[in-house]
C-alpha cells in the first residue's frame, strides 16, 4: 500500500482548513441524518481535497483590496480590519478559509495593527 493510500482525507482536510466546533452546536447535530445541515456546516469532508481547475486562492479578491495587512478596503465608505484570524466555528463553505485558522497568517502584531489603524485614519469620511 502507497503512502497515499494510508493517508486518512479527513486528516489531510485537517491540514489544510481549520477545523472547530463548539460543544453546543455539535450537540445539535442529529447523528442519525447523514444530511444534517449542522454537521454539513461545521464537520470537514474528504471533498474538501477536491481542486477544480478554475477555483482560486483568493475566491473573493481580497488581496487586490489590502492597502496594508489587515485591512481590506473594497468599498469607498467602508473597511474590514482583520485583528485575528481565528473563528470559533470554522465553516466549511468559507469563502476565507485560506487566511482563518492556524494554516492563516496570524494575528496582527502591534506593529501591523498601527500601520492598518493608520491606514484607516488616513481615509477621508464619506457617507455611505
Ligand atoms: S470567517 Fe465566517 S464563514 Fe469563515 S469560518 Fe469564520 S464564521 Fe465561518
Amino acid at each position: 500500500m502507497s503512502a497515499k493510500a494510508k493517508t486518512d482525507p479527513l486528516a489531510e482536510v485537517a491540514s489544510r482548513y481549520a477545523v472547530a466546533i463548539t460543544p453546543a452546536m455539535d450537540a445539535l447535530i442529529d447523528p442519525t441524518n447523514p444530511d444534517d445541515p449542522i454537521a454539513a456546516q461545521f464537520r470537514p469532508d474528504a471533498r474538501e481535497l477536491e481542486l477544480a481547475p478554475d477555483e482560486l486562492s483568493d475566491p473573493i479578491g481580497d488581496d487586490a483590496h489590502t492597502p496594508v495587512k489587515g485591512v481590506v478596503h473594497r468599498y469607498a465608505d467602508r473597511a474590514l480590519l482583520k485583528l485575528v484570524h481565528v473563528c470559533p466555528v470554522y465553516c466549511r463553505f468559507c469563502f476565507r478559509r485560506e487566511m482563518v485558522g492556524p494554516q492563516g497568517d496570524g494575528t496582527l502584531t502591534g506593529a501591523e495593527l498601527d500601520a492598518a489603524l493608520a491606514y484607516i485614519e488616513s481615509q477621508p469620511l464619506r457617507a455611505s
